[in-house]
């Protein structure tokens, strides 16, 4: 099938939470398939980098010749989304990580890594997402963070999509998105809810 009905998308597939991301964009309407090899890249329409730990990924993206191909293809504007450890990935400016770390530099943000840590490693919320808990009669979002990052600031193209609504970390931006590229802190491919998935693939549609 065309690209415009079911696109093909890639997930990164070096390390991290890949079948679940594979699972949800399939339930969402796409093709998915791993990518481990630059070929496999050149194939996709569009990349979702999963939750991990992005400086392992970041490691294994130089090992297996992957880091100056995905970054081109970012620069074509291939669209992409990225998870936790895939928002990371993707921002331009990343707060609390190893200095060798590399990054792909696709979306104007600073992240800051483990940034809830410091209050509580992992917990799950309800949050209003932008563009799809505002449609009619939809619910909020069940939201699920492990270890893991918020977006300090954004450039003035990036639009903020979610935020956490309450508690020590109330307001962080925790969803974003820049033309074709989206991040959330959180982790829909593990909650059943296919919402973020459907959006992303909506975005490669168009
Ligand atoms: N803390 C991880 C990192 O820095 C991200 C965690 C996750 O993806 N669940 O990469």
């Amino acid at each position: 099938m065309s690209a415009a009905t079911r696109p093909r998308i890639g997930v990164l597939a070096l390390q991290g939470d890949v079948r679940e991301h594979v699972h949800a964009l399939h339930a969402a309407g796409a093709e998915a398939v791993p990518v481990r090899r630059q070929a496999e890249l050149d194939e996709v329409d569009a990349i979702v980098i999963p939750g991990g730990e992005s400086t392992t990924m970041s490691k294994l993206l130089g090992i297996f010749d992957l880091h100056d191909p995905l970054v081109a293809r970012l620069r074509d504007g291939m669209p992409a989304y990225g998870s936790c450890a895939g928002m990371i990935m993707l921002a331009s400016t990343i707060l609390d990580t190893r200095p060798d770390a590399r990054h792909l530099d696709a979306l104007d943000i600073t992240v800051r890594r483990n940034a809830f840590g410091r209050q509580v490693e992992s917990f799950e919320t309800d949050l209003d997402f932008a563009g799809i808990t505002d449609r009619p009669g939809a619910q909020r979002m069940r939201a699920v963070f492990i270890r893991a990052p918020w977006v300090e600031s954004v450039s003035p193209d990036v639009e903020v999509l979610a935020r956490v609504p309450e508690g020590p970390a109330q307001g962080r931006i925790v969803a974003v998105r820049q033309n074709k590229v989206l991040a959330t802190s959180f982790h829909p491919e593990v909650t059943g809810d296919r919402r973020v998935h459907e959006y992303f693939v909506e975005m490669v549609r168009r």
